[in-house]
């Protein structure tokens, strides 16, 4: 059954008891479990800082100003642009709604980086993507755990549920975004909101040019078309010509 994580953005303090309860969960930095209160609102203060993903920043709150915020994760969409131009296969969408990247499968290539329409993996030092997970781990366990930010909250501004459930919740706002609603992401990820999207300066998606993608990463994979295996053909014979060319070299 997929999954919904549903934001609901007019119950949002913005707090950060989300992004601490992130970073907890999945060992990012700052972290603050078994801290005392004086470190963990210093952490919560640095989170206050953050406008972007990094390594350590899987969630953020997105702040127009002070009274126009949101939460920002990956959106978890159906058929996904990671998932889609990933030519080692190593990102997943599960049947749970959950986008997860494989770092075993991983060739580092930084595609899914580029082409996501809502710019979320960042790549880390080792060459591979991060991202929010769904709290994937949390969320396949037996019994079923909610994903931290989720039980985190303490204003209830965010819900997790079949995805048809929180896309009936949400039909009751004037404005939604994901879940297929308004969206041709069908995403698992819904936002809910009783002001227009314009107020908290919302990103929604943005198709990248594949074209352009491949021509900024200068990777010699795009001479080939990006599309399911013959992407993955494309890079094994730049390594083999690359293997060539340094044996050549030898
Ligand atoms: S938001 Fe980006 S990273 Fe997340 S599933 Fe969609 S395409 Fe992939
Ligand atoms: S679902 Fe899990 S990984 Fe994603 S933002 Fe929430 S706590 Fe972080
Ligand atoms: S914990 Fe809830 S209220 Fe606080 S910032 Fe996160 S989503 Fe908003």
């Amino acid at each position: 059954m997929t999954k919904s994580l549903l934001i609901e953005l007019n119950k949002c303090t913005g707090c950060r008891s989300c992004i601490v309860a992130c970073k907890n969960w999945n060992k990012l930095e700052p972290r603050t479990e078994n801290r005392n209160m004086a470190e963990v609102r210093k952490a919560v203060e640095k989170a206050k800082g953050t406008d972007k993903f990094s390594v350590d920043e899987f969630t953020y709150i997105h702040e127009k100003d002070i009274k126009n915020f949101y939460k920002r994760q990956c959106m978890h969409c159906d058929d996904p642009q990671c998932v889609k131009n990933c030519p080692a296969h190593a990102i997943v969408k599960y049947d749970n709604g959950a986008v997860v990247v494989d770092k075993t499968k991983c060739e580092g290539v930084g595609l899914c980086a580029q082409v996501c329409p809502f710019d979320v993996p960042v790549m880390g030092e080792d060459k591979k993507p991060v991202k929010c997970t769904l709290c994937y781990d949390r969320i396949t366990q037996n019994p079923a755990l909610e994903p931290a930010c989720v039980k985190a909250c303490p204003s209830k501004a965010l819900k997790f549920g079949n995805i048809d459930e929180m896309r009936q919740y949400a039909s009751k706002f004037k404005y939604v975004y994901g879940g297929g609603l308004n969206d041709s992401y069908n995403s698992s990820v819904i936002y809910a909101s009783k002001v227009p999207f314009e107020n908290i300066d919302f990103k929604v998606a943005e198709i990248h040019n594949i074209a352009n993608v491949l021509d900024a990463l200068k990777h010699p994979v795009g001479i080939l078309s990006i599309v399911g295996g013959a992407a993955l053909v494309g890079l094994k014979i730049y390594r083999d010509r690359k293997k060539k060319v340094l044996e050549g070299e030898k």
